[in-house]
């Protein structure tokens, strides 16, 4: 930032601004303030509001220290319509020292009538002189960080809004983005007017409508934040276009061998979902479509005839998950499925694992790399290490909401040889809210799975205090004497993975001697790849009736005959993992049911979380809560990932604007190409380029 803090040339308060994400100036200027305070007028003390923060001032009378019921400063201040204490619980010396009887003072703060009536604890104070003129103006308060005062925040932004109005250069930072007709078909204010307002607002501007956020300068700031989101999404979503991919039409030899093999008929929603992909397949720019739909609604059959019609056309394609686990399952699932068709061929599919010898893994690898593996399974960080694919026409990444916002933005260039992108088909099992999926996700389309196959009976859900916990272990006994099968699922341990192993171990011993009559599995993270499949193997074959696990089953298991799941210390689970692991049962025909263990006292949103699975079977609702509670931040994952989250809209309240927005980044794409390029520049600037990559 070459001019952004030319005063002070200090690298430090770059590296505080910075963290405030402030690296340009256009960053400084739409830094916008917290609140304001008001020290525009003078409060008479005979009639303060309460909880309201006021300014008054005054003389003071009197001033001690006292010491009961503890040290504190307290100062008597008279303003000739009453007397109010304002009093320190700590203090300088060097306060004590000024504020003494006669010093004239004006005070901000909020004022509450205590038991020797009004008095202001800990307000702003202030030495003044008689007749010190007022602010003219709200006071900003900006968000800030340690070590860099609201005061040096105001200082740079004021000097910045001035230098750019003197050096004549105002379309830069402050010129207008937007051309007059979406200005006005959305009756947007201008940028400058609007910035200006809320840095130094007006005399007359009111703080009231400046904290609801809902003054014209607020409205355009969001209109703005959401437009600049909507426009780089956009353009990731045309500039896939201008990539080019290998058509994949739909040709019938394997697709059609593989609906034909199958036990069951498609739902319609599989139908509907497999024909867009089909049709995108088809098309020679690279397919980027979120196939989404509930736990357990079979996403993975639609993977299968995605691959399936990439093979026929003489392509490769690639599947990745989030766990070994689940890369085993869907190994072993494809492996079912699309072994027999692809026989003749010699390592039609092929596993990559973490736990693989290193013969295999090179086997495996020189089997994608001179194209006789026409199907790779892997977890994801296992692709990210390699990838020598010959002819990879579709890459498949499973569970995609595990990975982020971030992961998959750069995820989607990998694989891009010669000007060639595979076509990428992402799927996940938590519903995204409407106004996530048009913010965060709209450069992807979306196909929506929302039937599940019939059959289906629903998982009763039961809440169950930990005190209760060996009539749980006796219902355990009984189903697994009756035939079925059952998870036991340990608590997640957030602060350490090695106290997680440990209560994963150790409940497990446990579980062994109240169940001596059964065969009892452990699968967690950190067993070696090769006991945790032969575990997940005899459980899937009925060999194993109980398994102990983490939450690493959390996603994709599908072992029909369990019925049973109990979950421990479920509130310090999240609403998406309770969602998912109870997806693992339910299943089969068998009515299931899944016990959530808790152990009080509950927090509010533990109890708030709990509450909602037990009310809620439906994956949409579930996340548009889950939503609500965690923001959107949290709930994408994408936290620390360096994709711009919103600052100042907020989906749910300014859903209108966010409409608004999508409208106008159509028309500017289309229309006004160069405006466009301005206002990602301007909100999005370095991490535009970030974008780009
Ligand atoms: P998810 O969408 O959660 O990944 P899966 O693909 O694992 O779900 O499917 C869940 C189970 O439903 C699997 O056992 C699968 O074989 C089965 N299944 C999928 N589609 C159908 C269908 N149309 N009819 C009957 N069973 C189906
Ligand atoms: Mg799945």
């Amino acid at each position: 930032m070459p001019d952004a803090a030319p005063h002070s040339g200090s690298a430090s308060l770059r590296e505080k601004l910075g963290k405030l994400g402030i690296d340009d100036e256009s960053g400084l200027i739409l830094h916008l303030p917290l609140r304001y305070e008001d020290e525009t007028h003078l409060h008479p003390i005979h009639d303060l509001p309460e909880g309201r923060t006021v300014q008054v001032e005054g003389v003071i009378t009197r001033s001690e220290i006292a010491y009961r019921p503890r040290r504190q400063l307290v100062c008597r201040v008279e303003d000739g319509s009453g007397a109010l204490t304002m009093r320190f619980l700590n203090f300088y010396g060097s306060q004590a020292r000024a504020y003494v009887a006669g010093r004239r003072v004006r005070l901000l703060g909020e004022a509450r009538s205590g038991f020797f009536g009004i008095e202001m604890v800990h307000p702003r104070c202030r030495i003044v002189g008689e007749q010190e003129p007022l602010a003219d103006a709200l006071t900003p308060v900006y968000p800030t960080t340690a070590g860099l005062s609201s005061e040096t925040l105001r200082r740079l932004i004021r000097q910045m809004l001035q230098r750019r109005e003197d050096d004549g250069d105002p379309q830069r930072h402050l010129g207008e983005t937007l051309p007059d007709a979406v200005l006005q078909r959305h009756q947007l204010q201008g940028f400058r007017e609007s910035v200006l307002f809320l840095h130094q607002p007006p005399p007359d501007a009111r703080v009231d409508s400046l904290r609801e956020r809902t003054h014209p300068a607020w409205r355009r700031i969001k209109f703005d934040e959401l437009l600049a989101q909507q426009l780089s999404m956009r353009l990731h979503h045309r500039q896939r276009r201008t990539h080019h991919a290998p058509p994949l039409p739909a040709k019938g030899s394997l697709t059609g061998a593989l609906l034909d093999s199958l036990p069951f008929a498609l739902t319609g929603a599989q139908e509907r979902a497999y024909a867009e992909i089909g049709r995108d397949l088809a098309a020679d720019h690279p397919m980027q479509r979120l196939l989404q739909g509930d736990v357990g609604c079979g996403k993975t059959i639609v993977a299968a005839l995605a691959i399936s019609q990439a093979i026929e056309n003489g392509y490769q394609a690639a599947l990745m998950a989030p766990t070994e686990i689940l890369a085993e399952q869907h190994h072993r699932k494809l492996t079912d499925w699309l072994g027999p068709l692809l026989a003749p061929l010699d390592a039609a599919i092929v596993r990559l694992s973490g736990g693989q010898k290193k013969k295999q893994r090179q086997a495996a690898l020189a089997a994608i790399g001179e194209e006789r593996a026409l199907l790779a399974v892997g977890t994801h960080a296992l692709f990210q290490e390699m990838v020598g694919f010959g002819r990879l026409g579709l890459a498949i990444i499973d569970e995609q909401h595990r990975f982020g916002v971030h992961q998959r933005l750069t995820l989607r260039m990998k694989g891009a040889t010669g000007g060639t992108m595979p076509h990428q088909l992402m799927m996940s099992a938590t519903p995204i809210p409407r106004t996530l999926s048009m913010s965060y996700y709209a450069d992807l389309d979306v196909s929506v799975i929302d039937e599940l196959p019939p059959g289906r009976s629903p998982v009763a859900t039961r809440l169950v205090a930990d005190t209760r916990r060996g009539e749980i272990i006796e219902r355990v006994r009984e189903a697994c004497r009756e035939g079925k099968q059952a998870y036991w699922v340990c608590p997640l341990i957030e602060e350490s993975e090695a106290l997680q192993l440990k209560t994963a171990i150790e409940t497990h011993e446990t579980l062994k001697q109240e169940f001596h009559d059964l065969k009892i599995g452990l699968a967690h993270g950190r067993l070696p790849p090769r006991e945790k499949s032969a575990v997940m193997e005899a459980f899937q074959r009925g060999e194993i009736q109980l398994l102990v696990a983490t939450t690493v089953i959390e996603v994709g298991v599908d072992v029909p005959n369990a019925s049973l799941m109990v979950i421990e210390h479920a509130e310090r689970m999240g609403l998406s993992q309770l969602h998912q692991l109870r997806g693992r049962v339910g299943r089969g025909s068998e009515t299931s049911v899944c016990i959530l263990l808790y152990q009080k006292p509950l927090s509010a949103t533990a109890r708030e979380r709990l509450r909602i699975i037990f009310e809620h079977h439906d994956g949409f609702e579930i996340a548009r809560r889950d939503l609500q509670l965690r923001g959107p931040g949290e709930f994408l994952g994408a936290r620390q990932s360096g994709v711009p989250m919103l600052r100042f809209a907020d989906l749910e309240r300014d859903a209108d604007l966010l409409d608004a927005a999508r409208a106008a980044a159509e028309e500017l794409l289309g229309s006004h190409p160069a405006s466009a390029n301005r206002h990602i520049q301007r909100w999005l600037g370095r991490k535009s380029e970030y974008l780009r990559a």
